[in-house]
């Protein structure tokens, strides 16, 4: 690990910007949050590498990328900050971190309890006051904190889980993982407008799987 972290962030975030990330807020949270943190340290080495990392219980970090893509399309064409948000899949902590910079209120949701705890050590130092780590099946979703401005999931199943729309404020936008074909997925953007929700297929991706219950 290079001593200097920072100027290491500073680069991934360049790239990133590069590859067409446009939000300068998305950009400047990822400088400021340290992903090495956030993943084993025999992995730390790798961590502002462009690529996703396990993070135990067959669980992996998603990819820089990835996290900006998604956090881009959150922020996409709000000049005001997130109010509440809903994240499905907690896992080590890292993107509700990032998160907790651009909302106002960030809920993070985990199924399995040996990662609940990790990403609650993990964040631990970082003292977000503004987050809050749940143990419970996202599936869910999580109805006391509803309705949300933006829902996240980091999991896909074969399809958007009904208590996400219901929980989805009128003007808000739901990014997530969703089956196209056995073994396929792709990003898909969801708008709750006026009209009904209004829904977006984007490109493939490659996410774990979304599954209901709590381990
Ligand atoms: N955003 C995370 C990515 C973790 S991977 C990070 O920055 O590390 C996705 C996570 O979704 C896994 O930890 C998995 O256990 C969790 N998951 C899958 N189905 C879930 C569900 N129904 N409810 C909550 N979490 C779920």
């Amino acid at each position: 690990m290079p001593p200097d972290t920072q100027a290491v962030r500073a680069s991934m975030v360049r790239k990133l910007a590069a590859q067409g990330v446009r939000e300068a807020r998305v950009l400047a949270a990822m400088e400021a949050i340290e992903r090495h943190r956030f993943v084993d340290s025999a992995l730390a080495a790798q961590a502002y590498e462009d690529t996703s990392l396990p993070i135990g219980l067959g669980q992996t970090i998603s990819k820089p990328s990835v996290v900006a893509r998604m956090l881009d399309l959150l922020l996409q064409g709000r000049a005001q900050p997130l109010g509440r948000v809903l994240e499905i899949g907690t896992g080590c902590g890292y993107q509700a971190a990032v998160l907790s910079r651009l909302a106002a209120e960030v809920y993070s949701i985990e199924r399995l309890r040996g990662l609940h705890e990790r990403a609650r050590e993990n964040l631990r130092p970082l003292r977000l006051a503004n987050l809050h780590l749940l143990l419970g099946d996202g599936m869910q979703g999580y109805a006391k904190g509803a309705p949300y401005a933006a829902m996240i999931a980091a999991a896909g199943g074969q399809a958007i889980p009904p208590a996400w729309l219901e929980q989805l404020a009128p003007g808000g936008r739901l990014v997530a993982p969703v089956e196209t074909a056995a073994g396929l997925q792709a990003l898909v953007v969801v708008d709750h407008t006026p009209g009904g929700m209004r829904q977006t297929v984007l490109e493939p991706v490659h996410f774990v799987p979304l599954k209901a219950g709590v381990l």
